[in-house]
């Protein structure tokens, strides 16, 4: 019997009401035939009460001890869509990621993965159970709990479909698909029927939250057939393949909540380093003739702020606006002047293979994002871009 892995996030089971409904969804899948494997995240809203929770007790709190309390919040809705199985008649069972047997290194708080012993699981499908795993939690070699990092439900089931060789891992969210950009900052996004993994990687590592980065990287390396749809409304949703990006411009991608941290120039090796040892990642170095700064996540800031303070010259927020395509590269002078003729200030920009990264203000990323996405999508109307009005959840 085939398998499929339907991995269902926060808003899809924000409710009593919403998790009926997907268990609705769920039967049908079984009932033309496939075997069916489950992953959960938190009801909507929960994770960040949680963290909220612990960091009125500390403003950097122990990570082993964030992850027992990050775990709770799945634990919550794979056991009520269990129960909700059982009363509509089909057998059931919930797993946590350490029931489930998901090893992960011990990188509490954004912990990778690393294998997935599936007898248990496989012996409950063979059962003609529906299993539903706990998405964004694993355990490591010490028997400790640990997470994926924010968005990791995505990851644990890729990760899921792809040890069990699964005929698809379907993404259900509050939007119908993956768009040329968020579809909430810029009302004329596209909606993309299918999308390249090198496009995709990219606009996940830039900030596009629609799927975490992990998991199109695993789907990419594993052959995972991937696709995201809306647990609220039917439709064929945005298939994710292809080794090649073969768009001018595929879409835009907006990541807040980034901190500027300026230095002195020869203090940048030691803030590196220290970033380094305290697992933070640096998005950016910025080396220009009167500045140096880095760019980091506005939460990871707190860490380092900790231990670097005293050198930390000027710290800023800022937003990043990525252009992700093949033409990214040629469209820097005219984005320059697109935007400054609209009064926006480009602090810093950065150009890889194919992508070019903006540091903008916060308060002027949306704009920004709607004047580009105007000039280089809207009005070039790909083929491959089926406009359609946009259905939130
Ligand atoms: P879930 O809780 O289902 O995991 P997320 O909130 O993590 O959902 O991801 C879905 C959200 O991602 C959408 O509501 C949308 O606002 C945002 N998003 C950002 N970029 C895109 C994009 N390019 N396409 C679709 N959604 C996007
Ligand atoms: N509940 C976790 C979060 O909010 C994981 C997830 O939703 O994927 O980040
Ligand atoms: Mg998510």
């Amino acid at each position: 019997m085939p398998l499929i892995v339907q991995k269902f996030g926060g808003t899809s089971v924000g409710s009593i009401e919403r998790i009926h409904h997907v268990a609705e969804k769920i039967i049908e899948a079984k009932n033309e035939g496939n075997q069916i494997l489950v992953v959960v995240s938190a009801m909507s809203g929960e994770t960040n009460r949680l963290v909220n929770l612990a960091s009125q007790v500390d403003s950097v709190p122990n990570a082993r001890e964030l992850d027992v309390l990050l775990t709770a919040g799945e634990q919550v809705s794979m056991a009520l869509l269990a129960m909700t199985l059982h009363k509509l008649g089909y057998e059931a069972t919930s797993m946590t990621g350490y029931q489930a047997k998901i090893h992960t290194d011990s990188n509490h708080n954004n912990a990778t993965i690393e294998r997935i012993d599936t007898a248990p699981i496989k012996a409950l499908l063979d059962d003609d159970q529906i299993v539903i795993v706990a998405g964004f939690q694993g355990v490591n070699a010490k028997g400790d709990i640990t997470t994926l990092g924010r968005g990791g439900s995505d990851t644990t089931a890729v990760a899921l479909a792809g040890a069990l060789q699964a005929k698809e891992c379907q993404i259900y969210t509050d939007v119908d698909g993956v768009y040329s950009c968020d579809p909430r900052v810029v009302k004329q996004s596209k909606k993309l029927d299918t999308l390249d993994f090198p496009s995709m990687e990219e606009m996940a590592r830039r900030g596009a939250k629609v799927l975490h980065l992990p998991c199109v990287q695993h789907a990419w390396r594993h052959n995972v057939p991937l696709r995201v749809l809306s647990s609220f409304e039917e439709g064929e949703g945005t298939l994710i393949a292809g080794n090649d990006c073969l768009n001018e411009i595929t879409g835009i991608a907006i990541q807040n909540c980034m901190l500027e941290l300026e230095c002195l120039p020869t203090d940048l090796d030691t803030l590196l380093r220290q970033c380094q040892l305290l697992g933070i990642e640096v998005w950016s170095v910025i080396e220009e003739t009167e500045r140096v700064a880095i760019l980091i996540k506005q939460d990871a800031g707190l860490k380092l702020k900790l231990v670097f303070d005293e050198k930390i010259r000027n710290s800023e927020q800022v937003s990043l606006l990525t252009v992700v395509g093949n033409r990214a590269q040629g469209i820097v002078v005219s984005s320059q002047e697109l935007l400054s003729k609209n009064d926006i200030d480009i602090r810093h920009y950065s150009l890889a293979q194919q992508s070019l990264m903006l540091v903008l203000s916060p308060t002027q990323v949306d704009t920004a994002a709607n004047i580009l996405h105007d000039a280089y999508i809207t009005a070039c109307g790909e083929s491959s871009h089926i406009q359609k009005e946009v259905h939130f959840g």
